[in-house]
């Protein structure tokens, strides 16, 4: 895809707050500071579209961003976040269970994975309600830059043991030197074609 323009279009936390008309959506998903926006601005060539999880905030609501006339980039709030008061942390599983379960428009959901750690519990929650509402998931494993090539291969490994995924299944991505970006952009290509 070519970006052309992405805007910012609302923030909401259920159903009647989604923004109307049937742009097919695209949403992200992971648990904080694991490089969701450092991936989305990657992706739109912009520097600060999505603000990072160590801004409190709009990071607790599902944010709706339309791409060019294409799609709809949703942020899904990262989750796992230490200093997110306990109110907040106990909406976050109805918030997310209720817009996988329910947005017609959904066509695939990013999950972000830290090729340096373990998939969570949260993590593991999250492909289950994929799997549950037959929504496809695209696996983007990042930080890529910060493991040798035998760390990542051990990584792998890990990681697609703990899901229950195939290696193919898994995309390679880093911020830092956009390793992985055109491949990640053809795994949404691909989940938006009709
Ligand atoms: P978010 O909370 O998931 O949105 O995570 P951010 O995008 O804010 O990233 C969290 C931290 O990880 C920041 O300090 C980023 O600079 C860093 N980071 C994110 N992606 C990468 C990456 O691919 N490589 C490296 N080395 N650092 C990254």
């Amino acid at each position: 895809m070519i970006v052309k323009n992405t805007e910012f279009i609302k923030s909401a936390t259920r159903p009647a707050h989604y923004p109307e008309g049937n742009l097919p959506e695209i949403a992200f998903a992971g648990r904080s500071n694991v490089g969701k926006s450092s991936l989305v601005n990657v992706l739109v060539n912009r520097k600060n579209l999505v603000r990072t999880s160590s801004t409190p905030g709009r990071t607790q609501l599902i944010n709706f961003f339309q791409v060019n006339d294409d799609f709809m980039l949703v942020d899904l709030p990262g989750y796992g976040y230490a200093k997110v008061p306990l109110a907040v942390k106990k909406d976050w599983r109805p918030m997310m269970e209720t817009y996988l379960a329910k947005r017609r428009n959904l066509r695939g959901v990013v999950l972000i994975l830290d090729i340096r750690r373990v998939p969570n519990d949260d993590d593991l929650q999250m492909l289950a309600w994929l799997r549950a509402y037959s929504i496809a998931p695209i696996i983007v494993v990042t930080k890529c830059d910060k493991l040798s090539k035998n760390e990542r291969a051990r990584q792998t490994a890990v990681i697609s043991a703990t899901l229950g995924v195939d290696k193919q299944d898994l995309t390679f991505f880093s911020a830092l030197n956009k390793e992985g970006k055109d491949a990640v952009w053809a795994r949404i290509d691909a989940a938006l074609a009709p």
